[in-house]
């Protein structure tokens, strides 16, 4: 698997396709916010609601709340990881999804806020290997100690360079990754407000329904498929047409 590979060594598959897709994980690969599960449970619903009502006020960046939902969870990895396998449930046509991006050889990218070593256990547990090989992981690092779980940003530098100065981890980065490595049509899907960034720089947008990022290009008028589960993206890919670049 390519998946301890965020942002850091060249990937060892070298694909060249006119079609990528960057997807977010939480609350879109997945039902629910497995981030936000964890700091709930692991940390105290109290201080998540906190840490939220922060953010939302304006008073923490992308990166902030990333940070903060954290701090208090002071549980172990193999803990973390154990309760992230039994609180995820993948979305409905993810696997279909990155089956058809397997087909066709197009990159498949999983550009992420959370924290690499949850999303791992989460793919390792519900996607068979062939396509857990498929998924080019970007995501934070969760670094486990007694004072609470902090979070390391392997492309934040990255991030910066592609002219975001608030995520961390943004997806304008894997989106760039993807256009460098001969992609003309990029696939962006999500859900949340990290996924603002993705909007911006893929060709199509799916938002899932009734979502942060669905309101987000409902009220901006930006073009977006909504989706409730991931089939339609999926058709979308296999369906795509280099010639005409359009899925
Ligand atoms: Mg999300």
């Amino acid at each position: 698997m390519c998946l301890r590979a965020p942002l850091c060594a060249p990937y060892k598959r070298a694909v060249t396709s006119p079609l990528a897709v960057v997807c977010d994980f939480d609350g879109t690969a997945t039902l629910l916010d497995i981030g936000d599960e964890i700091s709930k449970r692991l940390g105290g619903a109290a201080q998540w609601k906190a840490a939220s009502a922060r953010f939302h006020r304006g008073d923490l960046t992308t990166r902030g709340i990333i940070e903060a939902i954290y701090t208090h969870v002071v549980a172990p990895e193999s803990e973390v990881r154990a309760f992230a396998v039994q609180a995820a449930r993948l979305r409905p046509g993810f696997s279909e999804l990155i089956a058809a991006c397997r087909e066709r050889g197009a990159p498949f990218y999983l550009a992420s806020g959370g924290l690499r070593q949850y999303i791992e256990a989460v793919l390792e547990k519900h996607l068979p290997p062939e396509l857990r090989d498929w998924v080019r992981l970007r995501a934070n690092e969760g670094i486990f100690g007694p004072g609470g779980l902090r979070v390391g940003f392997p492309g934040d530098e990255e991030s910066r360079r592609a002219g975001c100065e608030v995520c961390g981890s943004c997806k304008r980065v894997s989106v760039a990754e993807a256009r460098r490595g001969g992609a003309a049509f990029v696939i962006g899907i999500g859900d949340g407000f990290a996924d603002r960034c993705l909007v911006q720089c893929a060709d199509r947008t799916f938002a899932r329904e009734g979502s942060y990022l669905h309101r987000y290009c409902v009220e901006r008028a930006l073009p977006h498929t909504p989706f409730t589960a991931l089939h339609d993206a999926a058709e979308a890919v296999r369906s795509f047409q280099a010639s005409g670049l359009t899925a």
